[in-house]
């Protein structure tokens, strides 16, 4: 569902899905990758199902602070999804050639420091939900990234450069292509390198942007 929008906008072809109803143990990441994880090596996505289940009690209780009441099911199904898509963001970084735009070298992505890799993946779901609009995946996206470690946030910066450089936030996912073509160009060792970078190649990022990727969008804006 979700992670279709993937494919619409950026021509991403969703990698396999592995579902795991077996203990499925994170211990070092942030929720998202609890809940699931990407494999790079094998180019696969994992859904963690016993964890999710076990996250909606608490996540319905926080979600009526949000002033969500959402039944066990509908939780389940806006949770699940929004893992999907945080699992299929990192593919899509990993992997995506955005129709030739930026064609990945596969190697480059174990060099990315998770520092940028976590921020990044965050934006590109959230540019989705804004494009989107859903207010209610919205709100369960708020509550869960709420719980996440605090580098995750990082993703508000990228948004609050381009909301500086005058970008709509339901535009933002255009941006996503020459982000994710920066961040595999160099390798970024933190996210304010990183952020430092986005300032001081913005022409070049705007550039890109504005003339070079074009092919999904194009057939997007026909499509509506
Ligand atoms: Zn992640």
């Amino acid at each position: 569902m979700l992670a279709f929008e993937l494919y619409e906008l950026f021509g991403y072809v969703p990698r396999p899905e592995l579902l795991r109803c077996d203990e499925c143990e994170k211990k070092d990441e942030g929720i998202w990758d609890v809940l699931g994880y990407y494999v790079p090596r094998m180019e696969i996505v994992v859904l963690c199902e016993s964890k999710i289940e076990g996250e909606i009690g608490e996540l319905r209780e926080r979600l009526k602070k949000f002033g969500l009441d959402l039944n066990e099911r509908e939780t389940w199904l806006a949770l699940r999804e929004l893992v999907r898509l945080h699992e299929h963001s990192h593919a899509l970084i990993h992997v995506c050639d955005f129709y030739g735009f930026s064609a990945p070298n596969r190697e480059w992505y174990v060099n990315l420091s998770p520092s940028v890799n976590e921020p990044l993946t965050e934006f590109v779901a959230w540019s989705i939900l804004q494009h989107i609009k859903d207010m209610v995946l919205m709100r369960v996206f708020e509550a869960v990234d709420a719980k996440s470690p605090t580098f995750y946030h990082n993703w508000k910066e990228i948004k609050d450069i381009l909301v500086s450089k005058g970008v709509k936030e339901s535009d933002q996912f255009e941006w996503v292509p020459p982000m994710i073509k920066l961040a595999r160009e160099e390798e970024w060792r933190t996210f304010q390198e990183f952020k430092r970078g986005v300032e001081e190649h913005w022409d070049e990022i705007s550039k890109m942007h504005n003339e070079e990727w074009t092919p999904t969008w194009v057939a997007w804006k026909v499509r509506k």
